[in-house]
């Protein structure tokens, strides 16, 4: 059902008071109303604004899908590149210029699937680039289908009689690949992210943020937001991010966990 006219209108004015898009474009997001992303924009505003980073230093890169869109709603530089390949071009544009703080963001269906291939090299060349994966396990923009983290027996219009394949585990795979900073966090939970994004921004080296959210719109079945919200939990106090064995012991036993998981200097 589409939302009435002015009932948009109103939350666009709600939006605008806001303070999420201090540093926004002109440029509303076009998500749907109570889209997780909302709560990574709003993270990532803000982390932005505490560590001061100018606009004009900063620059957003995205492959496609409803997380391409990004760099149109962020106040900084901005690429929308194509499917999958915001990690090399990051990389290129961090190489160009290494005085920028370069965020590459993009979606399950575009990191995992064709860009997948990209992660070990940019993990394993340290390439100081802040990689936000928003993993709703869907692909949202395209309507609905199974993606690289979509649970076994997940039923769409393109897998009516669920999906058989086994999901990807994001923040296993870039431990594995060697990432030398590596938090997992919840859409549900700006200030969360914008804590672990202040630090990870700052890491000298890659820096890889997997993002739990929903999209509300085609996942009625498993991340919704009462799902999610009653599946996160914190890490526990005494987790040490130095100690890579921990990190991997802890993602292996607990897929919901979220923190700050490892953090390995130099
Ligand atoms: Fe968000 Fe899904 Fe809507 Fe895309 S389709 S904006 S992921 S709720
Ligand atoms: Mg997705």
């Amino acid at each position: 059902m589409k939302t009435p006219g002015h009932v948009l209108a109103k939350q666009v004015e709600q939006i605008k008071e806001s303070r999420i898009f201090d540093v926004r474009s002109d440029e509303l997001p076009t998500w749907c109303p109570g889209c997780g992303y909302f709560g990574i924009h709003q993270g990532l505003n803000n982390a932005i604004q505490q560590l001061g980073i100018p606009h004009h230093e900063a620059v957003t890169i995205s492959g496609i899908g409803c997380a391409g869109r990004y760099p149109f709603f962020t106040n900084t530089y901005g690429l929308h590149t194509v499917h999958g390949r915001a990690l090399p071009v990051s990389t290129g544009v961090k190489m160009a210029n290494p005085e920028l703080t370069v965020f590459a963001v993009g979606g399950d269906g575009d990191g995992l699937a064709i860009g997948g291939g990209h992660l070990p090299h940019i993990s394993r060349r340290d390439v100081d680039v802040n990689y936000l994966l928003f993993d709703n396990s869907i692909y949202g923009l395209t309507k609905g289908q199974p993606s690289p983290s979509t649970p076994q027996g997940f039923k769409t219009k393109a897998s009516p009689y669920g999906t058989t394949d086994r999901p990807l585990n994001a923040t296993l795979l870039a431990l594995s690949y060697g990432a030398s900073f590596v938090a997992r966090l919840f859409a549900g939970d700006p200030e969360g992210i914008t804590k672990a994004l202040v630090e990870g921004i700052q890491h000298e080296g890659f820096s890889f943020f997997h993002l739990y959210t929903t999209c509300l719109t085609f996942d009625k079945q498993f991340k919704t937001w009462e799902h999610l919200k009653s599946w996160i939990h914190p890490l526990p106090k005494e987790h040490d991010p130095s100690d890579y064995r921990q990190a991997m012991d802890r993602v292996l036993e607990d897929d919901f966990s979220v923190g700050i998981l490892y953090q390995r200097d130099g």
